[in-house]
């Protein structure tokens, strides 16, 4: 009896304790787990206020963001969700110019160049129509080009009769390697006259095989040695080591797009940096894909001095797009 009587009364003491501890976890430790987790955010949000302070002091504000994504207002819905599907990844903005221009004034970014993609021959030419009818100065779009469009080289022409700074390839989505005889007269033709940016590397949505690697753009850096090209992800997404094997050192610039820390950590994306020329890195984001609230800190909390990041966000963008950053 006495027994049942202390086992009772251990159990009663026992629920006491436990009560006690979660009305203690609760009224006591939860407050200061929510204070510290506010502390950090605002101490975040105050990091990058500093830091955009003191970049605005050294750029005046002046950042190109040289690869963003944007869509006419009647399909951007339609066009980004199939894009976030594909990709498993969330968006920044809702893919028009607008939402794309509102995050350009929190982030601080001056200018962003649009890379537009025409995934099928028939797009080519409405995506250009609307490529060349941006009004905002802070909006350049470069142009869509496909090669199995009526007459690429015509195109190009017209881009070039247009005013347009250069084209996109994305040889992924357009099922064509960029080393494709096809591309060449389209080479050719963009030699000395306009940019050409590539996607470089893997993908985030399943492809079976990569059209643009590192490799096969240095291939057509050497064919077309007065063609602008730029490289974007750094070259080539999670194919650095073919990066450093094939295009590192060469004539050729990289955007740093995409380049999450997950898959580039910090020192790796640095020592990349300065082994290919801090004068052919161009800052991008892949906007909506990517956030120039997290991006423009990162790098400048890389270890990049000054004029290395003034290049990066104005200086080296301002040589290949000149006065169209006004
Ligand atoms: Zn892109």
């Amino acid at each position: 009896m006495q027994t049942l009587f202390n086992v009772r009364s251990a159990t009663w003491r026992l629920g006491c304790h436990c009560f006690a501890l979660i009305r203690w976890l609760f009224y006591e430790i939860l407050p200061i787990l929510k204070t510290v987790a506010l502390s950090i955010s605002l101490m975040k949000r105050m990091c990058y206020n500093m830091a955009m302070l003191s970049l605005e002091r050294g750029l005046h504000n002046k950042i190109v963001d040289f690869h963003v994504h944007i869509f006419p207002d009647d399909i951007a819905e339609r066009a980004l969700s199939a894009l976030l599907a594909a990709y498993h990844v969330e968006a920044v903005t809702d893919g028009t110019v607008s939402g794309l221009l509102a995050h350009m004034e929190t982030s601080g970014v001056g200018w962003s160049v649009a890379q537009p993609v025409a995934t099928k021959p028939s797009q080519v030419r409405s995506i250009n129509d609307w490529a060349a009818s941006h009004s905002d100065p802070r909006i350049i779009s470069f142009g869509a080009i496909h090669p199995d469009c009526e007459d690429p080289v015509g195109e190009v022409e017209k881009l070039i009769a247009r005013g347009l700074p250069g084209i996109k390839i994305q040889g992924n989505w357009q099922n064509v390697y960029v080393d494709d005889p096809r591309m060449y007269p389209i080479y050719e033709a963009a030699q000395d006259r306009l940019i050409v940016m590539f996607h470089s590397g893997e993908e985030l949505a399943p492809f079976e095989e990569m059209k643009a690697t590192p490799a096969r753009i240095a291939k057509v850096c050497s064919d077309f040695p007065n063609l602008t090209i730029i490289a974007a992800h750094m070259g080539g997404y999670r194919m650095w080591d073919e990066v450093e094997e094939q295009l590192l050192g060469k004539d050729v610039y990289f955007d740093t797009s995409a380049c999450f820390p997950e898959d580039l950590p910090d020192e790796r994306f640095l020592r990349l940096i300065r082994t290919h020329g801090v004068e052919r890195i161009l800052f991008a984001t892949d906007s909506p894909f990517g956030d120039a609230t997290k991006d423009i800190p990162r790098l400048m909390q890389m270890g990049l001095s000054d004029d290395e990041l003034e290049m990066i966000f104005w200086g080296n963008a301002r040589r290949l797009l000149g006065d169209r950053l006004s």
